[in-house]
């Protein structure tokens, strides 16, 4: 057989397939040719083999490959695109069995045969698998298929289309993740942090369990932000992640709600109690609050929890959220951990209704300022007074300084209150010296963000001047935690503050966490003792000697100590007896308004003299007795010796007396009504521990007395009947003990400041040396990095100094220079060319044309540091024109 080309009678040309056998033709050999029109067939297998090419070119072109399967036996024959797609050679024998393809991951092989066996003929169906590349590619292909009877063999026949999508599911789950996750940290974010509260909202229903939320604020971040600039923040972000996934249990999950927001969602078990969610909390701020290195600073990342709880709180995920987040806005640095209170819906309604109605007061002047006057216990007088703000609203009425300054400080109204406030006391006290009234101090309050602003001293300065007051006339409070919140911003304001003239008193101390000689670095005056330390002459032993404790630490920082909130004549004695130098409570006034504060001082009102401290130093004896007889006796004996001798007829009566006068030796008797003596000493001890204490009795109860002795509550005991002559000695012995103790404390006081004063110095110091360290730390490194951008630039940049000296060059800039040499270090006037020095020499910024081998440069010149050309300049050479350099 054999094929060509022939043509027709009417001239066209058909494919002829010509067949020729040997016949017998009537009895002779002969040829038979047959001649067959091949065309149509010819015609239809090219178009099959164009087919299948493109089929080829487009399943190469759409990563897809399909195979035919026929059923049910489950031959698979593959296409060149599918062979393609699993890496198979072309030539490669197998084709494969589709119960077992090689190419689907052996736990899919089943799924992926089973979908085959079961479809029906004649629906299409599709499912996405992985494929296995026979070549080590991992892919992801959405798989489609039809199945049809086949009507010749009876069985039936499937065809498949496999798609690569593995790059579109790659996007997909990236942009699922950046919807649900953190774009820096990669913790789930709001969203989906809501859906995990959401589960375990419903199995905690189910189970009646509780859940528990942390809203956890680190705004250190944002500011980290703002100084350090974004990379900063989000390496400090990214930490703190980091340690929130350690510090996260296994059943908890985290997220990051915004830029300096965390959360937490606590495991059920920790949740059981109050308690351990507050230990929880607690120790999730102290692992977060570590400090970070960030280059060569370290930052100390505080942080705030607010905890809410369902069912407690809130049965919706973003309710309850919202409860934690709410509680979080009342914690503060001092409470950093603070659980949602129900009633804080209603409060915050009062909040908002405060806030705007304080704002209306600011405009109409409903606020005033009344004046607590403070009283020196040395003489009694008044010697100054607090400024506290007093606002009666209209709608509101009044409303209490402790409500709304704390809502100005979170609303950021503080600043125009504390202005306000500043001005006042300044107008007040400068008209008071108008008017005559007798000079004394003013302490105005300070909040924290006041003391935020580094220019605080320079805009009381200009208060003060414009208002005409004396800078002695005023002081400033501001408490503890106030200070340390940033301990070297306040030293730094605070000390500007004293340059003035102005007293410093810290607030509310001891309610802080903060120890004084932590504050020692700060330029303090006066100590405020906050009222909770302010006690009566009944109170607990432990609590007095935490008064006396910070009384005589602050004195040995050499600062004045002022007490709080005192009410009673009780408090008032005992802290007279423990040398504290003033007070101020409502004992002796509450705030007055101005003109009712200045008739106080015009009229000299002074504390009742049996208050103002003692300080006569000659030798005082209590005698102790409820009988009468055995006090005149004992008296009359005593008195030839020159001691100043107090009695009284009881224990209570002798506790009183106590508290008014400084009394050096005790003599009381055991028996008497109410307290024995034994017991009586034991008090004055507590009370007074430098007193030397002695008893005196005819009764012996020796174990209690044998007790006291021991513990030191008693010196001597001294029996009755005495022998006058020997009891003179005793007491003669008792006074020298006890001015032998008192030398011995002036001394140990003595060594004791000279001591504080050098570890407050050399604290100081090292303070000073660390902060430096710290800046040079700072600005190299952001020198550096400026240094690796100027250098990087496309184009010569260089910097001259405020001497003329040429104080950077980038590698551009050395190129373009190259014919003057090196010219790092040398004067900008000597090497650098006529127009770039004319640049500079102009004051607008000046742009000149510099010629460097044939090429004209733009030479630009900029101020460097602001507008003042004073601190040097930065140069730019731009290629002329622009375009060809590029
Ligand atoms: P603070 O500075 O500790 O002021 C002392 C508070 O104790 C005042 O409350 C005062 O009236 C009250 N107080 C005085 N003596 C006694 C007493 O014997 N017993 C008792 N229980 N309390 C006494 P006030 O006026 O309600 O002020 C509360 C707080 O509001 C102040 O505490 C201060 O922190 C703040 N504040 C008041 N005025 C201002 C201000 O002008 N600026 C700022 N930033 N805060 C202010
Ligand atoms: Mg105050
Ligand atoms: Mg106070």
């Amino acid at each position: 057989p054999g094929q060509q080309r022939c043509p027709r009678r009417d001239g066209s040309e058909f494919d002829a397939r010509a067949l020729a056998r040997l016949i017998e033709f009537r009895g002779r050999p002969a040829v038979l040719v047959s001649l067959s029109d091949t065309t149509e067939l010819n015609d239809a297998l090219r178009q099959a083999q164009w087919n299948a090419g493109m089929l080829a070119r487009t399943e190469a072109l759409c990563r897809s490959g399909s195979f035919e399967v026929s059923l049910p036996g489950g031959a698979v024959a593959l296409s060149v695109g599918m062979r393609a797609l699993i890496g198979l050679a072309e030539d490669a024998p197998v084709d494969g069995q589709i119960d077992n393809l090689a190419w689907v991951p052996a736990d899919e092989q089943l799924f992926v045969a089973g979908i085959w066996r079961n479809a029906e003929p004649g629906e299409p169906f599709e499912f996405q698998h992985r494929v296995q590349g026979l070549d080590g590619r991992r892919l992801i292909v959405l798989h489609r298929g039809q199945v049809s009877d086949d009507a010749a063999g009876g069985g039936r026949r499937g065809v498949a289309l496999l798609q690569d999508i593995t790059a579109q599911r790659e996007a997909e789950l990236r942009a699922q993740e950046l919807a649900t996750h953190d774009e820096v940290t990669g913790l789930p974010n709001r969203a989906a942090f809501l859906d995990l509260v959401d589960a375990a909202i419903h199995s905690a229903r189910w189970s009646e369990g509780a859940i528990t939320v942390f809203a956890i604020d680190v705004p250190r971040i944002a500011d980290v932000k703002a100084k350090m600039g974004f990379g900063a923040g989000d390496t400090l972000a990214m930490a703190l992640a980091a340690r929130l996934q350690q510090a996260a249990g296994p059943g908890e999950s985290i997220a990051q709600l915004s830029d300096t927001e965390f959360a937490l969602l606590l495991d059920s078990a920790d949740a059981a109690s109050a308690e351990s969610t507050l230990q929880r909390a607690h120790a999730l701020v102290a692992t977060l609050q570590a400090p970070v290195r960030l280059g060569p600073t370290d930052i100390h990342p505080r942080c705030v929890i607010g905890v809410a709880s369902f069912p407690g709180d809130g049965d919706q995920p973003a309710a309850l959220l919202e409860c934690a987040q709410k509680a979080r806005l009342s914690a503060t640095e001092a409470v950093s951990v603070v659980l949602f209170e129900p009633d804080s819906n209603v409060r915050a309604l009062r909040e908002m209704a405060v806030e705007s109605a304080l704002r209306q007061a600011l405009e109409n002047n409903e606020l005033c300022l009344h004046y607590q006057p403070q009283v020196d216990l040395s003489n009694g007088a008044v010697i100054g007074a607090e400024a506290l703000l007093r606002w009666t609203s209209p709608t509101l009425g009044v409303v209490s300084p402790s409500e709304f300054i704390p809502l100005a400080e979170r609303s950021g109204l503080i600043a125009t209150v504390g202005d306000w406030v500043m001005h006042r006391v300044c107008e007040q006290t400068a008209a008071w010296r108008r008017a005559g009234v007798p000079a004394t101090r003013i302490g105005i309050n300070l909040s924290a963000s006041q003391l935020q602003r580094p220019d605080l001293a320079q805009q009381l300065q200009a208060i003060l001047v414009a208002t005409g007051a004396d800078p002695a006339s005023v002081g400033v409070e501001l408490t503890e935690s106030t200070a340390m919140a940033d301990v070297a911003m306040a030293a730094s304001v605070l000390r500007q503050i004293k340059a003035i003239g102005v007293e410093i008193s810290l607030d509310d101390f001891g309610t802080g966490h903060s120890s004084l000689s932590c504050l020692r670095s700060l330029p303090i005056d006066v100590v405020k003792v906050d009222r909770s330390f302010v006690h009566d002459v009944t109170a607990a032993p432990e609590d007095v000697s935490v008064t006396r404790a910070i009384i005589t630490l602050a004195h040995g920082l050499k600062m004045q100590v002022l007490a709080e909130g005192v009410e009673t004549e009780g408090q008032l004695s005992l802290l007279a007896a423990n040398r504290c130098d003033r007070i101020q409570g409502y004992l002796f006034s509450p705030a007055l308004p101005a003109d009712a504060f200045a008739e106080m001082l015009r009229e000299g009102r002074r504390l009742p003299e049996r208050f103002v401290t003692r300080v006569s130093r000659t030798r005082t004896l209590l005698l102790v007795d409820d009988e009468e007889n055995i006090l005149s006796s004992l008296k009359r004996l005593l008195r030839r010796d020159g001691y100043h001798i107090i009695t009284a007829c009881g224990a209570a009566e002798g506790l009183q007396r106590m508290a008014e006068t400084e009394v050096d030796v005790i003599i009381s008797d055991q028996r008497m009504p109410g307290m024995t003596g034994v017991e009586l000493l034991h008090r004055a001890k507590e009370l007074y521990p430098n007193s030397v204490r002695m008893v005196l009795s005819g009764y012996t109860e020796l174990q209690s007395i044998i007790d006291a002795v021991n513990e030191g509550a008693i010196y001597k005991f001294l029996t009755k009947p005495w022998d006058d002559q020997r009891l003179r000695e005793h007491v003669a012995e008792a006074f020298r003990q006890k001015e032998m103790g008192d030398e011995n404390r002036r001394l140990a006081r003595q060594v004791e400041s000279a001591n504080a004063d050098f570890a407050a110095v050399n604290d100081r110091l090292e303070r000073l040396v660390a902060q430096q360290r710290e800046q040079a730390d700072l600005l190299s490194s952001s020198a550096g990095s400026m240094r690796d951008l100027l250098d990087s630039l496309p184009a010569p940049v260089l910097c001259v100094d405020e001497d003329g000296t040429v104080a950077f060059v980038n590698q551009q800039a050395q190129a373009l220079l190259a014919s003057c040499g090196s010219i790092l270090g040398r004067r900008a006037a000597d090497v650098l060319p006529a127009a770039a020095l004319a640049s500079m020499a102009r004051s607008d910024g000046g742009a000149e044309i510099a010629s460097f081998g044939g090429d004209d440069h733009l030479v630009l010149s900029r101020p460097l540091g602001g507008t003042d050309a004073d601190n040097g300049q930065l140069l730019l050479f731009i290629r002329q024109p622009v375009l060809e350099g590029v």
